[in-house]
Parts: structure tokens; sequence; C-alpha cells
């Protein structure tokens, strides 16, 4: 039976197990780089998760705020290059089984690599889940300015220690 908020046609869907937290074990709690309350119904963030041989790698939920403070030490030019790609390519889809930019499965017989990036508010989904195969998604990282991968880099580093070695900062895509 549907609740009450459910029938809501104003109410936003919840967000999708696919972007919990494999930390948390639910929606994220805080800001990696703030730690600013995530499940407040005010808290706009961006969460970004990376598979490897079907294991989260890695994982980060980012407020608004935050975001935009790391982005702007990303260079115009990059940030126009990821976008222009993302936009050319992007094949919007409800399925959460393929690359939203080549359709590639995600589920076939092979272990998928890919990310999956979400716009959230609190614990409901502001934007449909983007998601991205690995090979999609470093073409859109190719050509990106020194002075972005660095920034990029720094913010990884300097907020997410547990990131696994053989995951550099500079190969973990930029997405916002
Ligand atoms: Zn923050
Ligand atoms: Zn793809």
């Amino acid at each position: 039976m549907p609740t009450p908020e459910d029938q809501d046609p104003h109410e936003l869907p919840r967000i999708p197990e696919l972007l919990y937290s494999a930390c948390d074990e639910g929606p994220f709690k805080a800001c990696v780089a703030c730690g600013a309350d995530l499940t407040s119904p005010e808290a706009i963030y961006q969460v970004q998760k990376t598979w490897k041989n079907d294991e989260v790698v890695f994982e980060l939920a980012v407020c608004a705020r935050c975001a935009s403070l790391a982005a702007r030490d990303f260079s115009a030019e990059s940030f126009e290059r990821i976008q222009r790609f993302l936009m050319e390519r992007y094949q919007p889809s409800l399925d959460l089984g393929h690359c939203h930019f080549c359709r590639k499965r995600l589920d076939g017989e092979e272990p998928a690599e890919y990310e999956v990036g979400g716009f959230c508010r609190g614990v409901r989904l502001l934007r449909p889940v983007v998601i991205i195969c690995t090979s999609c998604s470093e073409k859109s990282q190719e050509d990106l300015s020194e002075q972005t991968r660095k920034a990029w880099g720094d913010f990884v580093d300097s907020n997410i220690p547990g990131v696994p070695r053989s995951l550099e900062p500079d190969t973990i895509p930029v997405m916002f």
C-alpha cells in the first residue's frame, strides 16, 4: 500500500539503493569535506560511486557548497569539456543496467566497471541517476588540464583518506 506521502505527485522519488553508502549502509549521512548533515530534507548533495569487479572501490557524497568550492579550482576549459562530452552523449534512461552513454550492458558475464552519479536532496533524488561505464568515463576525462587534475587530486587526497592505493586520485573521474 502506498503511503499518503508516496501519493503526493510533487514528492521526489527516494534514493535508490545503488546510491547508498557502502560504509553507512544506507543513504550517505555526511558531506565528505565539511561533515554537513545530509539526512536533513534541505541538504542538497552529489553522490559518486565507482565499481570495479562488482565491488564498490570508491564512494563519496559532497554537499553543494563544497562541490562548488572544489569546482572553483578547476579550469573553465576542463569544466566545459566535461560538460560538453556529457551533454552530447548522455542518453537518459531509468534502466540502471546499462551505461547511459554507450548503452553497453553492465549486468553481463564480465565483471562490470562503472560509475554512478546522483544528485540528491535529503533521502530524495533530485535528478535521474546517471550511469557511466569506465571506458566512457575515461573518454570524458581525456584532455583535462593539469590544473583540474591537480585540484581534483588534492580534493580527493585531503578528504578521502581511504582511497585504495590501486586507485590514484587522478584516475577517479571528476564528476562535478
Ligand atoms: Zn560540505
Ligand atoms: Zn559507456
